[in-house]
């Protein structure tokens, strides 16, 4: 049973993304988070899809976990490698059934192994052929800063990616969901450039709220982003420290959200890592208010 609609509305439009719970303890937390984030009024929340196809019953469940916890409409990720197309409609008819009406529409990343089954070789042709099969509002990825496949010399990945965004925003996509990015200079450039191109469909930059900076730093060299001089000195000396990683999280965390907003955004799709404190203390900070709070 869904909960009512939190009764306050707030002018930043919010959703919150959550990975599927691999054990029960880690489903209960994720049931607590969902239900506090849920207090913030998102627009919706969304839940991850593992590669290989490996992760679709965890999808499932964690989809039926966070539809209960929450007011808001829940969107399910979907890759289109590691699966074959019967499989992969198969499974976005399940979504279907379960009252899943939005989805974010991805390749993956199992389309480097050269034998991997691909239902469908790019996430544009994915999103044709999920708007063929159901009603869905469907979402997409975006990378401010290239994707992380995108190198050669001479090439402008943001500019790459801004095709590519194009040919998804053709095939029917109706929103943007964008890469964490800590160069806001790059996404507002991006956000811009996609207009110029003829882009219409909306782009919320994602939000990542730092809970470890040393995993921060691993994870962007994989994703392909830069992480500013700026940041690498503000929690230079504080790497293994936990109660000053949660203090500059908050503070740049904060300036962030209100640079972005003093720029015209009013949308953030926030990676929550399956936490909320980190996050309503975040948005707290940055002037955007929260009901309850709960130590997940
Ligand atoms: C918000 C967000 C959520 C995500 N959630 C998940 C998730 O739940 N599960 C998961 O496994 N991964 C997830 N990812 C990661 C994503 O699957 C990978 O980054 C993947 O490598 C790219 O996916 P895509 O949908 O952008 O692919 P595509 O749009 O297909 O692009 C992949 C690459 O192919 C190139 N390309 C695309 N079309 C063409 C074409 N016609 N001709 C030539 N080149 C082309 C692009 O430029 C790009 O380099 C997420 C990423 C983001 C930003």
């Amino acid at each position: 049973m869904s909960k009512p609609a939190p009764d306050h509305a707030t002018k930043i439009k919010l959703s919150f993304e959550y990975f599927p719970a691999r054990t029960e303890k880690a489903a209960a937390t994720l049931r607590r988070t969902a239900s506090a984030l849920d207090a913030m009024g998102p627009r919706f929340t969304s839940v991850t899809y593992g590669a290989l196809g490996s992760n679709r019953d965890a999808s499932i469940n964690t989809i039926a976990d966070v539809q209960d916890a929450t007011a808001a409409p829940v969107a399910a990720h979907l890759t289109c490698s590691g699966a074959s197309r019967e499989e992969i409609h198969a499974t976005a008819d399940r979504f279907w059934d379960m009252g899943v009406r939005s989805v974010v529409a991805l390749r993956g990343d199992a389309a480097d192994d050269a034998d991997a089954v691909r239902a469908y070789d790019h996430a544009s042709d994915f999103v044709a052929g999920l708007k063929k099969r159901h009603g869905f509002e469907v979402n997409v990825a975006a990378f401010p800063e290239g994707h992380p496949e995108t190198s050669g010399p001479g090439l402008d990945g943001q500019l790459v990616d801004i095709e590519n965004l194009k040919r998804k925003a053709d095939a029917g996509a109706d929103r943007a969901l964008c890469q964490f990015c800590f160069d806001d200079e790059a996404f507002l450039r991006y956000r811009d450039r996609a207009a110029a191109a003829g882009i219409g469909i909306e782009i919320a930059p994602g939000f990542l709220p730092i809970m470890n900076f040393r995993r921060l730093v691993d994870f962007s060299e994989k994703c392909g982003g830069t992480l500013p001089q700026w940041l690498w000195d503000r929690f230079a000396g504080y790497e293994d420290d936990v109660e000053a990683t949660r203090r500059i999280a908050v503070e740049v965390g904060a300036r962030q959200i209100e640079r972005l907003r003093a720029a015209g955004v009013d949308r953030f799709h926030v990676f929550t890592l399956n936490k909320a404190a980190l996050v309503q203390d975040i948005f707290r900070a940055a002037g955007v208010e929260t009901r309850d709070r709960i130590a997940a």
